[in-house]
C-alpha cells in the first residue's frame, strides 16, 4: 500500500488541554498524566487529570448551550446540515486524524485510515439523517377515547456525559456523540487518558463546522478523578459509558443516586463457532481477523474458538498462519498489520492472564511471547483448552490471544458458546442456512455475525447480553437513550 508515512514527530497533535465552550482551557489545579506512544513507550504529551471543578465548568457550558435557542430551537433540517458539515470536516481531515489515532493508540495506519476514520464519517452521516425523522405519536386514549387528544413529544434528555476507552478512541466517541447531537443533547466527552488526542481534534473540527460553542466539550483525565466527577455531576442527565465490566458496575452504582439515564457497553468473550460444513477458506481468515485485528483489543473480538475435532488442527494451523503473516510493528509504518497493545500495564495484564491459563493446563499452539523490543508488542497467540473453567477461557484478556476448544457434539455447541458471563457478540461459520439461523437464536449475544466478522454498522443496534452491558447503541434504538418521551393529554370534549 502506497501511503505517506510520518514519523511520530511529524504528527500534528492538537493542544493537550480541555476544550470547553469552544476554547482551549487548562486546568492549572490538575495533576498531569503522561501520554505514551505504545510503539516506543516514549512520552508524546502530558494532559491534565481534570478536577471536579473543570468538569463543572464543562457541564455549565454544556447546560448554557442546551438552553441556548441557537441549539435548542434549531430546525431538524438545519441540525442535519450541521452534522453533515461536521462529517465533511472530518472527511477533509482524514489523513491527519488517522495519523493522530495511529500514534496515540498504536493501531496500523492502514486500519485507522481505511476503517476508523471512514467509519466515523459514516456514523456522522447516518445520524445526520435522523433529526427530521424523530417525532412523537398521536395516540387515541383507551379510556377517554375521542374526548381527549393525546400525543407524545420527544425531547432531548439534556447534558450527556460520554466516557470512552482507548481501543477505538475516535470511533467510540463518534458512536456516542453522533446520536447525541442528532437528538439535540449537549456533550461532555471524556476520552481515555491513554488516547486523548483524536477526541480533541474532533472537537476542533466540530467547532470549525459551526456546531455552537458549548455543545461539544472535551474534558481530559483519568477514571477515578475526572470520569467519576462526570458520573457524579448532578447537572448531567445521562451517562453513556464504554469500557470494562467492573467500571461499568461501579458507574451503575453511582448513577443510581440521582437516577441518571445510563447506557453501558462493556467487556466480552465472544465465541467464533465453526460448524462442520463451514467453508474453511472463509472461516479460517475470518476467525483470525476476529481475534487478532487491533491486537485483540476489540470488545467483541472472537476470543473463544469452537471447531469440529476432526478439522481442529487444520483450523488452528490456518489461523496461526494468518496471524504469523501479519507484519508486527509501529502503527505509523505503512506495512504494519499488527500494532502494539496500548500500554505497559495492558501488556503485563495480557501476559499474566495468558500465563495463568497455561499454568491451569491450557496448551500453547502458537505464539505466547511478548516481543523483546521497545513498546508493547505481543505475538498472535493460540491457547488450547477443553476446560471451560480455565481462566484464559473465562476472562477477557483484551490482547491478541485466542482460546481454542474442539467439539464432537453439535447439540452441545450453543451451551458451550453460552458458557460465559459475557454476551456481546458471536461469529458463526457455516454453509447451512437453517443451522445458522437456529444457532443465532440460541446464542445469548447482542450481535451474531454469520460468515463474516467484526462488521458493526451505524444502522444496526449494538450492545450486550448478560455482563456485556445495558442498552443498545446505533440504529433507531439508540434514541431511546437520548430522548425523553413526554405525553400531552388535552380535554377536547364538551
Ligand atoms: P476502563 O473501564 O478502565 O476505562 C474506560 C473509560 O472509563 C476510560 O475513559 C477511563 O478513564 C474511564 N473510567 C475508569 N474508571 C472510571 C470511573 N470510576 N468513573 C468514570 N469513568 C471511569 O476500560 P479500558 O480498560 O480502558 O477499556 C477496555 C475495556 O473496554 C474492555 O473491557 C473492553 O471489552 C471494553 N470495551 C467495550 C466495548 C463495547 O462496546 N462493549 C467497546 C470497547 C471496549
Amino acid at each position: 500500500m502506497n501511503m505517506p508515512v510520518p514519523t511520530p514527530a511529524e504528527v500534528r497533535l492538537p493542544p493537550a488541554l480541555n476544550f470547553i465552550d469552544g476554547q482551549w482551557v487548562d486546568d492549572s489545579a490538575a495533576a498531569r498524566i503522561e501520554v505514551r506512544d505504545p510503539a516506543t513507550a516514549q512520552v508524546i504529551g502530558e494532559i491534565p487529570c481534570s478536577t471536579p471543578a473543570a468538569v463543572d465548568q464543562a457541564v455549565q457550558a454544556a447546560r448554557r448551550a442546551f438552553d441556548n435557542p441557537t441549539w435548542r430551537d434549531l430546525s431538524p433540517l438545519a441540525r442535519e446540515r450541521l452534522i453533515h458539515r461536521f462529517a465533511d470536516r472530518l472527511e477533509a481531515d482524514a489523513e491527519n486524524i488517522a495519523r493522530i489515532e495511529s500514534l496515540d493508540n498504536g493501531k496500523p495506519l492502514m486500519f485507522s485510515s481505511m476503517l476508523d476514520v471512514p467509519y466515523s464519517v459514516s456514523w456522522l452521516r447516518y445520524f445526520a439523517g435522523w433529526p427530521s425523522k424523530l417525532h412523537g405519536k398521536s395516540i387515541t386514549p383507551a379510556i377517554q377515547g375521542s374526548q381527549h387528544l393525546a400525543y407524545t413529544l420527544r425531547e432531548p434528555v439534556g447534558v450527556v456525559g460520554l466516557i470512552v476507552p482507548w481501543n477505538f478512541p475516535l470511533v467510540l466517541a463518534v458512536w456516542k456523540l453522533a446520536p447525541a447531537l442528532a437528538a439535540g443533547c449537549t456533550i461532555v466527552l471524556k476520552p481515555a487518558e491513554q488516547t486523548p488526542f483524536s477526541a480533541l481534534r474532533l472537537a476542533q473540527l466540530a467547532d470549525e463546522a459551526g456546531i455552537p460553542k458549548g455543545v461539544f466539550n472535551v474534558v481530559l483525565g483519568d477514571g477515578a478523578t475526572t470520569g467519576q466527577a462526570i458520573v457524579d455531576h448532578p447537572g448531567i442527565q445521562k451517562i453513556s459509558f464504554t469500557g470494562s465490566t467492573p467500571v461499568g458496575k461501579r458507574i451503575l452504582g453511582s448513577v443510581a443516586r440521582d437516577l441518571k439515564r445510563v447506557t453501558l457497553e462493556l467487556g466480552g468473550k465472544s465465541p467464533t463457532v465453526i460448524l462442520p460444513d463451514a467453508d474453511l477458506a472463509t472461516a479460517i481468515p475470518g476467525a483470525a481477523q476476529a481475534v487478532f485485528v487491533n491486537s485483540g483489543q476489540i470488545c467483541f473480538a472472537g476470543t473463544r474458538l469452537f471447531a469440529p475435532r476432526k478439522v481442529f488442527d487444520q483450523v488452528l494451523d490456518g489461523i496461526a498462519g494468518v496471524g504469523a503473516s501479519f507484519k508486527i510493528g509501529p502503527g505509523l509504518e505503512s506495512d504494519t498489520m499488527l500494532g502494539p497493545v496500548i500500554s505497559e500495564r495492558q501488556a503485563e495484564s495480557v501476559m499474566s492472564k495468558m500465563q495463568a491459563g497455561i499454568k491451569a493446563g491450557a496448551g500453547v499452539h502458537s505464539g505466547g511471547k511478548r516481543l523483546s523490543r521497545d513498546g508493547y508488542f505481543i505475538e498472535p497467540t493460540i491457547l488450547v483448552t477443553e476446560d471451560a473453567q480455565n481462566p484464559a477461557y473465562r476472562e477477557e484478556l483484551f490482547g491478541p490471544v485466542l482460546t481454542a476448544t474442539p467439539y464432537d457434539d453439535l447439540d452441545q455447541l450453543a451451551a458451550m458458546a453460552n458458557d460465559s458471563d459475557y454476551g456481546l457478540g458471536a461469529h458463526i461459520y457455516t454453509r447451512d442456512l437453517s443451522a445458522a439461523h437456529q444457532l443465532a437464536r440460541k446464542i445469548q449475544a447482542g450481535t451474531i455475525w454469520v460468515n463474516t466478522q467484526l462488521a458493526p454498522d451505524p444502522a444496526i443496534p449494538f450492545g450486550g447480553f448478560k455482563q456485556s452491558g445495558w442498552g443498545r447503541e446505533n440504529g433507531e434504538d439508540v434514541f431511546a437513550h437520548y430522548l425523553e418521551n413526554k405525553s400531552v393529554i388535552v380535554n377536547i370534549g364538551n
